[in-house]
């Protein structure tokens, strides 16, 4: 579905059931909002809207979507990493084949360090003076996104890693609205269309970002390399791993169940949760609809767990019938009385206390 201001800008698909804030209304993802050097982005009851005239195109919100709600009409970062991944050439520049390094997300050139099995230089030199980043909050962001490519690389026990040049080269970086309009067309054709790209292929129903997807097969390629048994600094913005405290868990469900990729699914037999932290993006919405707060979040996760999907069960519970509200819940021994019922009659006792006496 496309935002009607996003069609009049006909820059940009907007995908708003893709949106983490049409997920739950409570999400607070600003990403797209904060990178913005003309801040054209802006939230209006949770829909998002662009200023068309303020917009340089610049692609730099479409990097940063953790669900690829946002899509360039005219630069497919997806499958500039398939087409980057098939060349001799290692280096990326917004001279040269791409409109803006903020383009592309900790994903991507993780990917391609993976995939070409060597380092990638990314040219930042034309960054500082780039009218794009005004303020220098893409330039931030970009260098944050190479800095967190490399430390997920380390985590994977890869030597390779992502490469910046900052020096400023004899070109003039180029400069204004109808530059990059032109730049952006032209990386468009560049494109060679007779690649098959068969990760580029699939149901418009998959809730996964497809840049995940492309990370995971690439680790999957590179798996004889990766030693998965460095620790992690920090956690990672893009995924995390989680736990779920089995002795609080009401067995409600609401965290698979608002999950935006499907990171967390409900057990056939209604009795636990499990979760692959292949497809968990970060986004945090299990912790917040958790009214026990009973899942958390891991900073640590299993290299290849996450590469190959595996799935790890949080949380199985043993169900009994209430004998109050016959409604199954998670037993954990003594009366069969389900959390809710055994609340009301300790908060409520005195009324029926009183309803006896009289
Ligand atoms: S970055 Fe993506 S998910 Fe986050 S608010 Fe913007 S469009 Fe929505
Ligand atoms: S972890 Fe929280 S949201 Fe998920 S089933 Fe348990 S109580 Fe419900
Ligand atoms: S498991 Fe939680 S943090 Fe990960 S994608 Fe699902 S809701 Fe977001």
């Amino acid at each position: 579905m496309r935002n009607e201001a996003m069609k009049d800008a006909d820059l940009f698909k907007f995908d708003y059931f893709k949106c983490l804030r049409s997920d739950y209304a409570k999400n607070e993802c600003s990403i797209c909002i904060d990178i913005c050097p003309e801040n054209a982005m802006v939230f209006d009851r949770s829909r998002l809207t662009l200023d068309a005239d303020a917009c340089t195109a610049c692609a730099a919100c479409v990097g940063g979507c953790p669900t690829e709600a946002l899509v360039s009409e005219t630069f497919d970062p997806n499958r500039f990493v398939l087409e980057f991944c098939s060349q001799e050439k290692k280096s990326l520049s917004c001279k040269e084949n791409l409109p803006c390094l903020g383009a592309l997300s900790v994903e991507h050139l993780a990917a391609m360090v993976l995939r070409k099995d060597s380092e990638v230089l990314c040219d930042l030199s034309f960054c500082s003076d780039c009218h794009v980043n005004r303020d220098g909050t893409v330039l931030k962001s970009i260098e944050a996104t190479i800095d967190e490519a490399n430390a997920f690389l380390e985590v994977c026990g890869l030597q390779k890693r992502v490469q910046t040049v900052c020096e400023l080269s004899e070109d003039e970086p180029d400069s204004g609205r109808r530059n990059l309009f032109k730049k952006l067309a032209s990386v468009a054709r560049e494109v060679n269309e007779d690649v098959t790209m068969s990760e580029l292929a699939r149901g418009d129903d998959e809730r996964e970002p497809l840049k995940r997807i492309i990370l995971k097969n690439s680790l999957k390629m590179s798996a004889q390399k990766i030693r998965p048994d460095i620790p992690f600094k920090k956690p990672f913005t893009f995924a995390v791993g989680k736990k779920i405290d089995e002795s609080n868990c009401t067995n409600c469900q609401e965290c698979a169940m608002f999950c935006p990729t499907g990171a967390l699914s409900i057990l056939r037999d209604n009795t636990g949760i499990v979760f692959q932290v292949g497809k968990c993006i970060a986004c945090s919405i299990c912790n917040d609809v958790c009214k026990p707060g009973s899942i958390t979040t891991d900073a640590t996760f299993d290299i290849m767990d996450f590469a190959f999907d595996r799935m790890e069960l949080l949380v199985k519970h043993t169900l009994e019938i209430c004998t109050e509200c016959k409604v199954a819940f998670p037993y954990r021994g003594g009366d069969k009385i389900c959390d809710r019922c055994k609340d009301f009659k300790e908060n409520f006792s005195d009324i029926f206390t009183m309803a006896k006496d009289m």
